[in-house]
């Protein structure tokens, strides 16, 4: 039996905010010495471009655990592509999750970047001793036709050089054992970490759902409907919703699971204190 891989994901402090605000977040976070923390990429055009590689060099630098750097394709021409790689390189980043990101409205796409997996080869050509990571989604992305089709684009992506996959938020775990299935029998081998987000407010849940075409299970809605107005008490049965979904992926032998910790590392040490143990059991 393999222990399963357990990873972080934090995203850059809003401009506006105190620059201080990731070290909070890093240092609420400390001890719990996960296999990596990615970092988020802001590709609008008001988003600092240079966070990302700073915030990776904090992680592995002063923190001393591997740090992904995320990036994303749409937005960017190969001059700016170029310029974050050797920033991620020079931040000593272990991986960069290569990314499409999302059509923002009004703004035309530049350059000639149009799916993960352009990025995915392009990286893998010109970087050959960086790490690439993809996304995946276990209820299909939002604008494929159907799950077999994106796991037809999946492969794709797995083979232009993406070694490991993380996955879409969900939180129907059989969801993501059909998903597996058909990846597997797709010819797709690498690692996929399971992409688990706890719930910490019913709006967010149904935005993210909405915006992400995913499903909120019975289960789910009726802690929403219960203590969609009481947020200490949702919180606390999120807290339990993820935990309970994370014993019920490693019990059946998944990866790993990635946690998206939302710069909250309250909740995060909360959930990592009732899975830890799963984790250490050979
Ligand atoms: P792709 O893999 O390119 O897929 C997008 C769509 O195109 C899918 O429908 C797919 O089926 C199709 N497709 C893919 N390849 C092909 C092909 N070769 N031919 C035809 N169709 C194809 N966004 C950010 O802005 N910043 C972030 O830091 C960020 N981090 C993320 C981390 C994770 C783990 C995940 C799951 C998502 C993240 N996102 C982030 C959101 C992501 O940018 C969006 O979900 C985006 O819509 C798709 O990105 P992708 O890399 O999965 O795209």
């Amino acid at each position: 039996m393999h222990t399963p891989m357990f990873s972080l994901e934090v995203f850059p402090p809003k401009r506006d905010a105190p620059v201080g605000t990731i070290y909070d977040t890093l240092d609420g976070l400390e001890g719990l010495n996960p296999d990596f923390i990615s970092v988020t990429y802001g590709h609008g055009t008001h988003s600092d471009r240079t966070a990302t590689a700073r915030i990776a060099n904090t992680i592995h630098g002063e923190y001393g655990i591997p740090a992904v750097a995320h990036l994303t394709a749409l937005y960017s021409d190969e001059a700016k592509i170029n310029e974050a790689l050797d920033m991620f390189e020079a931040a000593g980043v272990s991986a960069v999750l290569a990314l499409r990101g999302d059509y923002i409205d009004g703004e035309e796409p530049v350059g000639r970047f149009n799916h993960a997996s352009d990025l995915a080869a392009y990286i893998h050509d010109r970087k050959p001793d960086l790490n690439v990571f993809g996304a995946c989604y276990p209820e299909g992305h939002y604008s494929a036709a159907s799950l077999d089709e994106d796991i037809g684009n999946l492969k794709i992506k797995v083979d232009a050089g993406v070694t490991h996959l993380i996955s879409q938020l969900f939180y129907d775990n059989d969801d993501f054992y059909r998903f597996l299935d058909k990846a597997h029998a797709a010819g797709i081998d690498v690692p996929i970490e399971a992409g688990i987000m706890p719930v910490r407010g019913a709006k967010s849940v149904r935005r993210m759902a909405k915006v992400n075409a995913s499903r909120i299970p019975a289960k789910l809605e009726a802690l929403l409907d219960r203590w969609g107005d009481d947020i200490q008490n949702l919180r606390a049965a999120g807290i339990i919703y993820a935990s309970d979904q994370i014993a019920d992926l490693v019990a059946h032998g998944v990866d790993g699971v990635h946690l998206y910790s939302m710069n909250h590392p309250a909740t995060t040490r909360r959930i990592w204190r009732n899975v830890e143990p799963l984790f250490t059991v050979e």
